[in-house]
């Protein structure tokens, strides 16, 4: 068992555990349902882990982590259709519709 990845956020936790599915990659989550528990527990101790079982994953599974934190849902992204720069929480251009990751027309 090697650590390879935890955060607060449980919705990066799902597409870091998401991205190792789809590539069959053997992985296991600790404190899943823990987030925002409170007790005897740091935050820090309660955020969700992501372990992989199997150490020879480990550089292919940073790589795919690392990939998901540079293209953050939450960075801001700009338009391939007007140019526009949106929010991150948004996959529709405000401006002129275009849906993140389409192919320009
Ligand atoms: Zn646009």
């Amino acid at each position: 068992m090697v650590h390879l990845f935890s955060h607060q956020d449980p919705f990066l936790i799902q597409q870091v555990c998401d991205a190792l599915e789809s590539r069959g990659i053997p992985f296991w989550v600790k404190n899943r349902y823990a987030g925002g528990a409170v007790g005897e527990l740091s935050p820090l101790d309660s955020w969700p882990e992501v372990w992989l079982t199997d150490d020879e994953w480990l550089q292919r599974a940073q790589r795919l982590v690392d990939d998901l934190n540079t293209a953050s849902p939450l960075a801001p992204w700009v338009c391939d259709e007007c140019g526009e720069e949106n929010g991150g929480a948004f996959e529709v251009c405000w401006q002129c519709a275009h849906v993140i990751g389409a192919d320009p027309s």
